[in-house]
């Protein structure tokens, strides 16, 4: 018999799927001219925040380690990393390679934040206005991409930067005088240049630096309308989260009675077909652009 908190939970999580995409969180999809903002909230521009991503239909679960709780999820995604059972056996080859599978796809990933405007153009490329500012979410590759402009000495001129000031170089992307728009291109497989089986997202620095609206008015209303990160993902019950554990696992299932080899079916199908075709490359490179394609979804 469920408990009212298991089940109010589990309303939580539905309705959090029906609810339409957050106004407050920006996303490719095709080809776009962002404009990264100064940080309001903290003196660092970029926000850190950990999901867990495709724990049954909570697609976005936020890890509540972040905020200083216990998360199941992670305890989870431990056991299934470890070489021995619940009971402490060693786990058989093909078990603990199902388990690792389901491991990569559950296990808390972070993500870097960054507040943008998208710039709108007309039908010849003109800039004509911006978006409202909203969140930008990137994996730690992306966010390299983004910020490689940073330690380019040349661009860093062309803003009226010293290559050598390095309390400064930030400013060639997040200027409001000065700077430069990144372009982003979402490519699906198969499609642009892609020949990948996973959508990329490429950053590239426009050509020229431009000012972000040229009115020093306008920059800072931008800049105030930008919500504490914490405010567009705030802490989840940790019922929610338990509840949406369960729900993966299985209906209710208790973890030790879990069948690793149905669970592989069922839920890493997508990842195993990657690592397979990972081939030789390193773990590491073929995790690294799972969590791009998956972030960019
Ligand atoms: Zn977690």
């Amino acid at each position: 018999m469920a408990t009212v908190s298991e089940i109010r939970a589990r309303l939580a999580t539905l309705n959090r799927r029906g609810s339409t995409k957050n106004p407050d969180v920006w996303k490719p999809s095709d080809e776009h001219d962002v404009r990264l903002l100064r940080n309001p909230h903290n003196a660092d521009p970029l926000e850190e925040v950990t999901f867990h991503f495709n724990v049954g239909d909570a697609r976005d679960l936020l890890c509540p380690k972040q905020f200083g709780d216990e998360c199941v999820v992670c305890d989870f995604a431990d056991q299934l990393k470890g070489f021995k059972d619940e009971k402490g056996n060693e786990k058989k080859k093909a078990d603990k390679n199902a388990d690792w599978e389901i491991f990569k796809k559950i296990q808390a990933q972070t993500k870097v934040y960054v507040p943008v405007i998208e710039r709108i153009k007309d039908d010849k490329g003109n800039i004509t206005g911006h978006s409202e500012p909203a969140w930008w979410g990137l994996t730690s590759n992306q966010s390299q991409q983004a910020l490689a402009v940073c330690g380019e000495a040349d661009r860093l001129r062309a803003c009226g930067i010293d290559p050598e000031d390095d309390e400064k170089a930030l400013d060639a992307l997040f200027g409001t005088k000065k700077a430069f728009d990144l372009h982003v291109s979402f490519k699906k497989p198969n499609e642009k240049d892609n020949l990948k089986t996973f959508t990329v997202v490429e950053i590239k620095p426009v050509y020229l630096p431009t000012p972000l609206t040229g009115k020093a008015t306008t920059d800072q209303e931008l800049i105030t309308k930008i919500k504490p990160i914490r405010d567009v993902f705030p802490k989840l019950p940790t019922t929610e989260v338990e509840a949406a554990l369960k729900k993966f696992i299985g209906g209710g299932m208790k973890i030790e009675e879990r069948d690793p080899k149905k669970a592989d079916e069922k839920y890493a199908g997508a990842s195993k077909e990657k690592s397979e075709k990972a081939g030789t490359r390193s773990v590491d490179d073929a995790f690294g652009e799972l969590l791009d394609s998956k972030s960019s979804k």
